[in-house]
């Protein structure tokens, strides 16, 4: 599995399956939130502080559902 560094707090931890550019990663050490922004080698930059992002993501789940129970 690939490693990262920690932009915040210079920990290096590990980055379970496959990362992809963008990706948002938790630092397990200070929990600042990250996220992929070169795959080779891996590296992590602070993610923008943007939680619509993550509620967009949520919403999208919820409409596959409703689509698959549709059908
Ligand atoms: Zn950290």
């Amino acid at each position: 599995m690939p490693y990262a560094v920690c932009p915040s707090c210079d920990e290096e931890f590990m980055v379970r399956g496959n990362p992809t550019l963008g990706q948002r990663v938790e630092c397990p050490e200070c929990r600042a939130k990250l996220e992929v922004v070169y795959r080779n080698p891996l590296e992590l930059d602070f993610a923008y502080e943007d939680e619509d992002d993550w509620l967009e993501d949520e919403d999208e789940d919820d409409l596959d559902e409703e689509e698959l129970e549709a059908e």
